[in-house]
């Protein structure tokens, strides 16, 4: 074996290297700041697996899916989003991951130096998004004690592209329908309502109303976000989704070019995406197991003192101080993953009080949850060892 850094070494001009764009300075690449542990509810991905059809679909992939181009567009999951979701093929845009929906979207409708308005705390890749392609984040604080996103300041912004959430990413919590309503009746441009959760909000008969996607082509100026990485169980085939009016799905379309979902990835999806009790009833009836055992681990987290967002997702934050050395001893002892989060801005009494830290766990099988409720209680119950 050749030594690669003497190698390397070697082969090194003495040219410069290509100066690096200014704004990209401060852009951190993704790192969730805790190991992956063995008994891991950091991800909020499906901790049931993947529909049985899809991981057969890709398993028998013929020699073809691999040597040939994928379709330029991804009619074909178009075709079977739309049927899935409710509307019409040509209002749904397809992307590598519904973050690869998002970075195409804002690309389609903000210039360089467009303002991106979204409520404070979400998901994290939008800034990083906006940053990426030269625009503008504005953060605008969820207000009161609700965790409710602030419509008017939200206004304010006056955004090329409004950002919402809902359930928000990383609190659950979601957005009034009133709410949502009003920022798309005054926004000046896009409204990005990211539904990345959706298929949780189907599953609770009390919720079912407070998905937009349906709705969304007839809004006008509204783009819903849905993926395959969560509920579908289908994180690592990178698939998502945009539903909206066909010509806004068409600009999006322009910025994210051809062949941009693997051929393997679209066989599963297709495969997920079949009404079928090995595809899409998979997914919904494992979707119902998940708010179910969310619910039980939400009574769990309240037994240990800890105060959970209202959620109607399948996980759960807890507003917690010193939430990173909780997470740290969860990894280091316990060999258990929960995702943590700091520097939140301090906007509701509860992320005041944890000084804008917190967990969030993700629902998964009973022995999974037990297994993260007790070593919860046990770094909670006796101090850090000395000298961590
Ligand atoms: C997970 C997540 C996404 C991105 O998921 P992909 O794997 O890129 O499809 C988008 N939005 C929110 C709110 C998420 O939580």
């Amino acid at each position: 074996m050749s030594d690669t850094s003497t190698t390397l070494d070697a082969r090194r001009s003495t040219l410069d290297a290509p100066a690096s764009r200014p704004s990209y300075a401060h852009i951190p690449l993704y790192a969730p700041g805790t190991p992956p542990c063995g008994t891991d509810v950091g991800d909020t991905i499906n901790l049931w697996g993947a529909p049985p059809a899809a991981l057969a679909a890709v398993r028998a992939a013929p020699d073809a899916t691999v040597f040939n181009y994928p379709s330029l567009y991804g009619a074909a999951i178009k075709a079977a989003i739309a049927d899935h979701a409710g509307v019409a093929p040509d209002e749904v845009t397809t992307g590598a991951g519904s973050d690869g929906v998002i970075d195409c979207a804002f690309r389609a409708f903000a210039e360089v130096g467009g303002r991106v308005a979204y409520p404070a705390p979400t998901f994290s890749m939008v800034p990083i998004y906006a940053h990426a392609n030269g625009m503008a984040p504005v953060p605008v604080p969820l207000a009161g004690d609700d965790w409710a996103a602030d419509a008017d300041a939200l206004l304010a912004a006056d955004a090329a592209i409004t950002y919402l959430c809902t359930p928000n990413n990383p609190t659950g919590t979601p957005l009034a329908r009133a709410t949502v309503e009003r920022v798309v009746a005054g926004a000046r441009g896009l409204v990005i309502v990211d539904e990345a959760y959706a298929e949780y909000v189907l599953a609770d008969d009390e919720r079912r109303a407070e998905v937009f996607t349906p709705e969304a082509p007839g809004m006008r100026r509204v783009l819903s976000l849905r993926t395959l990485s969560k509920a579908f169980g289908l994180a690592g085939l990178r698939v998502g989704y945009g539903v909206g009016d066909p010509a806004l799905v068409r600009e999006v379309d322009k910025a994210r070019g051809p062949f941009v979902v693997s051929a393997l990835s679209e066989r599963g999806a297709l495969a997920a995406l079949a009404d079928a009790d090995d595809g899409r009833r998979w997914v919904a009836e494992h979707a119902r197991v998940a708010v179910a055992q969310r619910r039980k681990f939400d009574a769990g987290l309240r037994a240990l003192g800890l105060a959970p967002a209202p959620t109607a997702a399948h996980f759960s934050f807890v507003p917690l101080p010193d939430a990173r050395a909780v997470a740290m001893r969860l990894a280091a002892e316990f060999d258990v993953g929960v995702r943590v989060f700091a520097g939140l801005p301090t906007v509701v009494p509860a992320l005041a009080a944890s000084g804008g830290e917190g967990l969030r766990l993700n629902a998964g099988p009973d022995a999974v949850q037990r297994r993260v409720l007790e070593a919860l209680a046990r770094v909670l119950e006796t101090p850090a060892p000395e000298g961590r």
